[in-house]
This record gives C-alpha cells, structure tokens and sequence, in this order.
C-alpha cells in the first residue's frame, strides 16, 4: 500500500467531498507514477481517503474512495459501472433516445473517465495516463456490468507518442453509425478522431428548440459543425436554416444529417466560411432571422485570427443582434468552464448595450441530467446557453 501523508487543507477539502487529489496537497515530495494507488492521511495519521494519481490539467490524481478497505480491483470498478447504470434507467426506457453519457468523470466517482453509449456502443474517454493503466481491468469490469453492449471503442485524450486504435472490443459499429435522438437520427462516426459528430451535452437545448423554437422560423446556426441544432430546428418545421463553419468536412457531414433524416438538403443552406465574415455578407444583404444560434469552441485559431470566448464573445452577440428580427431569439451558448454564468450575463449585457437593444433571458440550460456532475468540483459544471428574446 502506498501511504501517502496530505497537509490539514488538503485533508478539509478532500473530506468535505472534493473528487481531485491537487499536487499542493502532498506535504513532501512524493514520487508520482501514473496509475498508482495511494491511500491518503492526514497530519494525525488519519485515513482520508484512496485515489489514484493521475496528472490530468493541473491535478495529480482522483479521489476512489473514502472506505479504507474498499479494494480498488474489478469488483469496485463493477460497482461504480452498476450504479452508472442504476443512474441512467430513463434514457434505457426511452425510446426516442439511444445515445447519452453512460459515466461522467468524477460526476459518477471516476474522475478521468467518461463513457458515452451511442446505440450500444460505448466511447471510452481517458483523460489521463493512470486512469488509462488500469484500462484492462476498466474494460473488464465494464463488459461484466454491461453483458448487452455491441462494441467498445476509446479516445485518448492525454498526450500519448503513439496512440492506440479507436477500436477496443465486441461488434464494429457501422459508419455511419445512426442513433436517435428526440426522435431525430443523428449520424456518428466512432472512429475519426476525437469528435463524433454529436455533442451529447446539448441534448436538452436541441429538444427545447424543437418544442418552441423552430416551427414557421427562420434559423441560423452558426459554428454549425454538422448542423445538428440545424436538423433539430428543420425537423420540428423551421421554414429555412442556414448552418456556417469553416471547417470543409461541415458540408458533407451537414448534408448527410439532412439526408439521413429524409430532409432534401437543398431546401437548407450550408455555408462553408468564418461566421464573421457569413455575419458581414448577412448585413450587407440586409438577411434577418427568427433564432441565431451561437456555439462557438473556446478557443480556435483559423488562417486570419484566433477566436476566444473571453475576448471575442461580446462581439458575437453584437454581431448576432445586427441579424436577429425583433422578437426573435438568440441562443448563445458556451462550454468553458472558465467562464462563470455571471461573466457570460454580463457579456450578453454589453453587447446590447453596445447595440442599443433591449433582452430578456427566456430560458437557461446547463448540462443535461446523464452528465452528472460533482457538487464540489465547479469546473466539470462547464456547460451555459442562454436562450435571449430580442425585444426591441
Ligand atoms: N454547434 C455545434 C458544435 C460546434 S463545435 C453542434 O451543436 O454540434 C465548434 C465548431 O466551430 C467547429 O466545427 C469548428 O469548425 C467551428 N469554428 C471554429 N471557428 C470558427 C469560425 N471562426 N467560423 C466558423 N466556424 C468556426
């Protein structure tokens, strides 16, 4: 057993529910192998609790348990799979949806790991290289408590030399692969990089959208990527969506969102070009929308410039309001954990403001109730859209 000794303000937090082993906690320099177990005590020598070190942004490791004789093997990942499972029974009965996070990090007591099920099959994401040692053990345990899976395919998201293959275990899934949700297909590609061609996270905003948003409006969805806010809106009877991302692959992949759904593709517009400059062309054509849908990344650098959430976002909305109708609905949307609620209110404000406009906030979301997060560590808490009538 790795014994490991914490300062008194590591032990506080720590007891009081955080999830993350931080490097100050350690009161000497200890060695740090990934993957290591280690059982933590305090300045009295007493038992805190047992995680994992794992460096993983800047922590050192993940809480596992705070039962001293709780062994960290195949049997407690199986448990921490079961009650995952036991977490998720309303998306199992749920017909109209197949894809949703099966395991969210520290959400679900295994920080660094998420697993998203996309039709039965289960993406493995691995934060950090010692959640990824105990990987066979994980997979083990997995397909114990989950017998009915089809496959099982990973992403590794920590820096590795050589990555390993996507996929893992079980059945291949067909590409594209077509889930569903709210009714809607979706299709998804598991084994291209680390994006899938769905944000999951979004789920409840794209089924808001469709229940209110869309019917007889026009509907612009810019960062578009492929266009699933787009395929929402027109599913639910938007008369025209417009989707713009720079990226090349948001044509093919945005047309065969429409197709798969039995919507011609060329009743939409799909604008391969910087949003800023699509905002340009819309003013200077005088074009207006119903609903703006804004979802930019945090960060992005294109060929001219580099786009960040903190200093570009107020523009945005500027932007969006120039080609917004009166009445209709800006959705701004962000995923940075950085950013807190009240600095994104307070960009909405500005850009206002500065517009001479006047809002109302109708609707706010955050992340949906799959992706569960861990009431004491804020940053996994990372997802706000705010959905602002234009009033004037
Ligand atoms: N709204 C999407 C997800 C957006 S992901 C959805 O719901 O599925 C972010 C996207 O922004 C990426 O596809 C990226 O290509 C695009 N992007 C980044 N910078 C951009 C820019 N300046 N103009 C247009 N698209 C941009």
């Amino acid at each position: 057993m790795n014994k490991v000794k914490i300062r008194k303000i590591g032990a506080q937090r720590i007891l009081s529910g955080s999830p993350v082993i931080e490097p100050l906690d350690f009161a000497k320099k200890v060695e740090r192998t990934e993957g290591t177990i280690v059982s933590l005590f305090d300045q009295a020598n007493q038992f805190v609790a047992k995680g994992y070190i794992g460096a993983e942004s800047k922590h050192a490791g993940w809480i596992l348990t705070k039962d001293q004789t709780e062994e960290i093997d195949t049997d407690f990942f199986v448990r921490v799979f079961k009650r995952a499972k036991g977490n998720r029974q309303a998306f199992e009965l749920n017909e109209d949806t197949n894809a949703y996070r099966f395991l969210n990090a520290e959400g679900d007591g295994l920080g660094g790991l998420t697993i998203d099920n996309y039709a039965g099959f289960y993406v493995f994401s691995w934060y950090n290289e010692g959640i990824y040692k105990w990987k066979d053990t994980i997979i083990e345990a997995f397909t114990k408590s989950v017998p009915d899976f089809k496959g099982i395919y990973q992403k590794i998201r920590f820096s590795m030399e050589e990555k390993p293959e996507d996929f893992v275990t079980g059945k291949k899934a067909e590409t594209p692969l077509i889930i569903k949700e709210n009714g809607i297909k979706y299709a998804v590609y598991l084994n291209e990089g680390q994006m899938t061609g769905i944000f999951l996270d979004q789920r409840n905003v794209r089924r808001k959208i469709m229940e209110e948003y869309a019917v007889g409006k026009t509907f612009l969805n810019t960062f578009s990527y492929t266009g699933a806010f787009s395929v929402a809106a027109a599913m639910a009877g938007a008369t025209q969506t417009t989707s713009v991302d720079l990226a090349n692959r948001s044509l093919e992949r945005t047309t065969e969102q429409f197709e798969v759904n039995g919507l011609d593709p060329a009743d939409h517009f799909i604008r391969v070009m910087d949003v800023f400059d699509y905002f340009n062309y819309a003013k200077r054509h005088k074009m207006t929308f119903d609903v703006v849908v804004l979802d930019p990344p945090t960060f992005a650098r294109s060929k001219k410039k580099t786009f960040s959430v903190e200093k570009d976002y107020v523009k945005l909305i500027e932007e969006a309001i120039q080609v917004t109708e009166k009445d209709g609905v800006i959705i701004a949307s962000t995923n940075s954990w950085k950013l807190k609620s009240e600095t994104f209110e307070s960009f909405i404000e500005e850009a206002f403001h500065n517009q001479n406009a006047r809002y109302e906030i109708e609707e706010q979301f955050s992340l949906p109730e799959d992706f569960r997060t861990n009431p004491y560590y804020s940053y996994g808490d990372y997802l706000k859209v705010m959905f602002i009538r234009k009033l004037s």
